[in-house]
């Protein structure tokens, strides 16, 4: 299983846990020592993911990784909780329990998970992620989280 963060091939496995149809695994790396989590499903299926020109690709996690990375690039956000995310988007995508998934259905729960995390990481990937024709709900998403402060919401960013 390769880190993540280096892409060092060893790994020490620190925690198993049995989660839905799989096993989660903590881990940390021998080189890096960067800790990350890795799902493992008990007979795995190949999923696809259908993009949105209709064409079929392997799902791939460090794909998804880098992605949300970027979006949370300088942001406050411990590099464990995109793991986190990662692993539980990716245990979430095998109870689908679909051979082939939407890039859409992975976008979707991307967003979920970072519009509870942190406004400017969610606005950064919808914005790359959605088309133009979404743009007027993400500025009135923008909007919305503006006018909700952190202030009223507690000391979840510092500025
Ligand atoms: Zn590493």
């Amino acid at each position: 299983m390769k880190c993540p963060f280096c892409g060092a091939a060893e790994s020490r496995v620190i925690d198993t846990r049995e989660v839905g149809d799989g096993i989660r695994r903590r881990r940390e790396c021998q080189s890096c020592s960067q800790r990350f989590t890795t799902y493992e499903r008990v007979a795995r299926v190949n999923l696809l993911v259908i993009k949105r020109d209709g064409r079929r690709e392997p799902f791939d996690r460090e794909k998804l990784f880098r992605g949300i990375l970027t979006a949370c690039t300088k942001r406050p956000i411990p590099s464990e909780r995109i793991e986190e995310m990662v692993a539980g988007i990716e245990a979430g995508l095998y109870r689908l329990g679909k051979a082939e998934v939407p890039s859409r259905v992975i976008g979707e729960m991307v967003m979920d998970r970072l519009r509870e995390l942190d406004g400017v990481a969610y606005v950064r990937f919808a914005s790359v992620y959605r088309s133009f024709a979404d743009l007027q709900t993400l500025k009135r998403e923008v909007d919305e989280m503006i006018e909700a402060t952190p202030q009223e919401k507690g000391s979840r960013t510092t500025r």
